[in-house]
C-alpha cells in the first residue's frame, strides 16, 4: 500500500471504485473516464509501479491479470466481438497512474467490411 496512490486507496476501500472482480491478488474496476463502451482496469493488489518495475516474483500475478482479463471480457459479452489489452508504460507511453494496470477496452459496434 502506497499512501498517495489512488489505486491503492480504491483497493483499500478508502476511495470509491466500481469493482467487477476481486480475489487475493488481483482486482478489476471500471475506468472512471471510459474510452469505449467497455473499459475495465485490471491490477495487482500489491503496489507495483509500472511494467518497468516487474520482477521475477511477479510472474504469478501477471499471468493472473491476463486470465482475469479473458474471463471479464467473456462476462462483459465482448470476447467474440473483440477487445484490446493495453499497458501504458511511463509518461511517454501514456501512463498517468503509477500503480500497474491493464486496460481492457472494447464493445465498439464495428461495420463488417
Ligand atoms: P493510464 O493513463 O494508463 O495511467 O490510465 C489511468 C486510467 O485510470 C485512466 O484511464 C483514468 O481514467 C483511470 N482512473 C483514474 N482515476 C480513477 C479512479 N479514481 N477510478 C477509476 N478509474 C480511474
Ligand atoms: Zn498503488
Amino acid at each position: 500500500m502506497e499512501k498517495d496512490c489512488i489505486f491503492c486507496q480504491i483497493i483499500q476501500g478508502e476511495k470509491q471504485g466500481d469493482f467487477v472482480y476481486q480475489d487475493n491478488s488481483v482486482v478489476a474496476f471500471k475506468d472512471q473516464n471510459p474510452q469505449a463502451p467497455v473499459h475495465i482496469l485490471i491490477l495487482p493488489k500489491n503496489h507495483i509501479r509500472s511494467i518497468n518495475d516487474l520482477s521475477e516474483n511477479d510472474r504469478p500475478v501477471i499471468s493472473e491479470m491476463f486470465l482475469r482479463a479473458k474471463e471479464i471480457a467473456s462476462e462483459m459479452g465482448i470476447a467474440q466481438s473483440g477487445y484490446k489489452l493495453v499497458f501504458n508504460v511511463e509518461r511517454g507511453g501514456g501512463q498517468y497512474v503509477f500503480h500497474l494496470h491493464l486496460h481492457l477496452i472494447g464493445g465498439w459496434q464495428r461495420k463488417e467490411s
